[in-house]
């Protein structure tokens, strides 16, 4: 199953804003107390409640194949701002971005360095 992101963008913003709560009684409210959206008339909030049933095992699944990047020994790819690639083991090494930049010489600074995720190949 594909996932149409573009489509679902349009159905997040026909609906009402979130947050909603889901209540014992079955239906679905808005933040504004008093609202509720699965029993309104908005066919749009019906519209988004029913797709996100239908659309959310793909989603979730799509997430789930993007994996970290991770050796045998608990060294884990890290991507840099500047675009470099480094192994690094927080476990025996710390923090990651408390390390600076060989690449492009920048000192430690917070998220400087992000994991690298990989989509695992779709079965075939
Ligand atoms: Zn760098």
């Amino acid at each position: 199953m594909s996932i149409d992101v573009a489509a679902l963008r349009v159905l997040i913003n026909e609906a009402d804003r979130a947050p909603w709560t889901a209540h014992p009684d079955g239906l679905v409210w808005s933040e504004q107390i008093g609202d509720p959206v699965s029993g309104s008339a908005q066919v749009e909030n019906a519209v988004f409640i029913a797709e996100a049933r239908n659309v959310m095992p793909a989603l979730c699944d799509e997430l789930e194949a993007f994996q970290p990047v991770i050796f045998s020994d608990g060294s884990q790819m890290f991507i840099h701002e500047c675009r470099h690639i480094e192994w690094w083991n927080e476990k025996a090494q710390g923090p990651v971005n408390d390390q600076g930049c060989d690449a492009c010489e920048s000192s430690p600074f917070a998220d400087g360095w992000q994991p690298v995720y990989v989509r695992k190949a779709a079965d075939r």
